[in-house]
């Protein structure tokens, strides 16, 4: 541990690196970013330069041997992580993996296996756990505030940046498309503010004009919750002014966020019930710093990381049955277990 900070071992040179999470690592107190895998090693020496990262690598298994760096962050294309979360538990190095962790649930199972084995920590990064708002929506939920479950709401749609524009919009083999893209992270929230798991799906997709040939960029989905709570979810990366939400209503109350389903610390939570309406105080704090610090302490034997590899599993099994309903046009039942 380099200053006694956990060190951490970036794999890829990614967009999510550059513009989120090597600032959380530096301002979490408690990580540093000490290396850098890229499998060009001419653009991951510039980017160690350029983002201050101390030691560049063209070959995993070397950065993999690398003391200084204690776990990785794998933020490489989708398809790569499943390899890479595997070789990096042989080495016995903690892992937070970015969504989705794989390109199938067995693939990911495989991963959670891995890391349990080697005893190490795998964590998934949905931040969106980490959001002030939802933290306190949870609370709510849990309080019985809001009675019986009933529906959920969750509009999950931007403008993908034009950066970005790239695997999402243009190869329907990835696991990057908007239904897979967007859709673990809704996933990964309804299970969190609910304590439920989704269990059936239907889906709709379709190219509003963004998505290339054979890709949606647009989804809308119901489903249904073990606990019997119905929902539906919408993921779209071509309507620049949407504003993210979800709603939660229940039997003696509803809670409306909005502008919560984004990357930066930012929205409101109001509650509605018998005695009124009224915003919910939020204490906002970078979401991916708390992500960071959750990863770091466990791995310390502090507690659990903030979202878990099962958590990462279970969100990507939602959302590819959400993918196979919208393109077999059926209702699909979600696999219990990896
Ligand atoms: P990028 O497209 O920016 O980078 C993905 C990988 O592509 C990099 O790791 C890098 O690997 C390679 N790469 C980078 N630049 C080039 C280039 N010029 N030519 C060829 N290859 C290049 O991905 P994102 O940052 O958008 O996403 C990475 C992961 O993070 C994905 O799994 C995504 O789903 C996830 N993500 C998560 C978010 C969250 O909030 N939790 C938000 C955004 C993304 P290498 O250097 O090894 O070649």
């Amino acid at each position: 541990m380099a200053e006694n900070k956990f060190g951490f071992g970036l794999i890829g040179a990614s967009t999510i690196s550059r513009e989120r999470m090597i600032g959380a690592m530096n301002d979490s107190g408690v990580a540093l970013p000490v290396a850098i895998f890229s499998r060009d090693m001419v653009r991951g020496r510039a980017f160690a330069d350029e983002m201050g990262i101390p030691r560049a690598y063209d070959r995993l298994e070397d950065m993999l041997a690398d003391p200084t760096v204690d776990g990785v962050y794998v933020a490489s294309t989708n398809e790569r992580h499943h390899a890479e979360v595997l070789a990096s538990a042989a080495a016995g190095k903690h892992v937070l993996c970015d969504k989705p962790l794989a390109m199938s649930v067995a693939q990911a199972a495989e991963m959670v296996r891995a890391c349990d084995a080697a005893g190490v920590v795998f964590a998934t990064n949905h931040h969106m756990r980490c959001g002030a708002h939802h933290i306190a929506m949870r609370e709510i939920v849990r309080s019985g505030q809001l009675g019986e479950l009933v529906v959920v709401r969750v509009v999950h749609g931007a403008l993908l940046p034009a950066h970005l524009q790239t695997v999402r919009i243009n190869d329907p083999a990835s696991c990057a498309v908007a239904i897979i893209d967007l859709a673990v992270h809704d996933a990964d929230i309804v299970r969190v503010l609910t304590g439920d798991e989704i269990v059936e799906v239907a889906a709709m997709g379709k190219n509003s004009g963004m998505g290339t040939d054979r890709i949606e960029d647009t989804a809308l989905a119901i489903f249904r919750t073990a606990g019997g709570t119905l929902g539906h979810i919408h993921n779209v990366f071509n309507t620049p002014f949407n504003r993210g939400a979800i709603e939660i209503h229940g039997t003696k109350g509803s809670l409306y966020a909005l502008d919560n389903m984004g990357q930066s610390p930012q929205g409101t939570v109001r509650l509605r019930d018998a005695k009124g309406e009224r915003e919910i105080p939020l204490q906002h704090e970078d979401l991916y710093v708390r992500m960071v610090r959750s990863v770091v302490a466990a791995a310390r034997g502090e507690g659990e990381p903030a979202c878990s590899g099962r958590d990462g599993l279970r969100s990507l099994a939602v959302a590819l049955a959400m993918l196979k309903s919208a393109r077999d046009n059926r209702t699909v039942a979600v696999p219990a277990e990896g």
